[in-house]
């Protein structure tokens, strides 16, 4: 499955773009912002826009879904319902943190865990992951071991809980179920930073590796 990282917005946040490679048909996971680069790169790789995917309701992580939904009419996938609170809040977290405006917007698909979002023939399960966030969700496609994860998992680290609806022990039992039963051979784009796989994090991640006793 073809796919590229491309960081938009001052928090560097790992927008992806994937797509079929029988259909071209491609998806936008996590539009945060920077929309004409985002594409201009969609035209670079001449595939077809079918539809926008979000990970959980963060500005950073969110905020060109209004602008690039309505102007190409497209539908908007995810987060979890849990997460409406943070996408209706959208205008106040842009002024939170000195963006430009952003608008909010209703997803045309809410997620739930075990659901699966198309993408030409490409089918991504969908694993719902709170902590974080209440409702955020991770994408997988299992033919190729990739997750795309948002907040939940980073290389190194883990995701933020001092949000309001944030939950520690919450994220880390989403990771320890919902994570670590990907397969230790399964790599995954976080929202920042660097890629991983699972058996690395699971292994050094100073905040979440397995315990060794005795
Ligand atoms: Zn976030
Ligand atoms: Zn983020």
């Amino acid at each position: 499955m073809p796919f590229r990282i491309i960081p938009v917005t001052p928090f560097q946040q790992n927008c992806s773009l994937l797509w079929c490679e029988h259909t071209r048909d491609a998806a936008l996971i996590d539009p945060g912002g920077d929309v004409a680069h985002l594409l201009s790169i969609v035209a670079e790789e001449q595939v077809n826009l079918t539809k926008l995917i979000l990970t959980h309701g963060h500005l950073d992580h969110v905020g060109g879904t209004a602008e690039l939904g309505k102007r190409l009419s497209l539908p908007i996938e995810g987060p979890h319902p849990g997460d409406q609170y943070w996408i209706d809040q959208l205008p106040i977290q842009a002024a939170m943190f000195g963006f430009g405006a952003a608008e909010s917007f209703t997803p045309t698909r809410w997620l739930k865990q075990g659901d699966v979002v198309e993408v030409g023939q490409l089918r991504l399960e969908v694993r719902h992951c709170p902590g974080h966030t209440p409702g955020h969700v991770i994408l997988f496609e299992p033919s190729e071991k990739l997750a795309f994860v948002g907040d939940v998992l980073f290389a190194g680290s883990i995701g933020r809980t001092d949000f309001p609806g944030g939950n520690h022990a919450q994220l880390l039992d989403s990771i320890r179920n919902q994570l670590w039963s990907l397969g230790d051979d399964t790599r995954f784009v976080p929202g920042h930073g660097p890629m991983s796989t699972i058996g690395q994090e699971r292994a050094t991640n100073p905040f979440v590796a397995d315990r060794r006793f005795g």
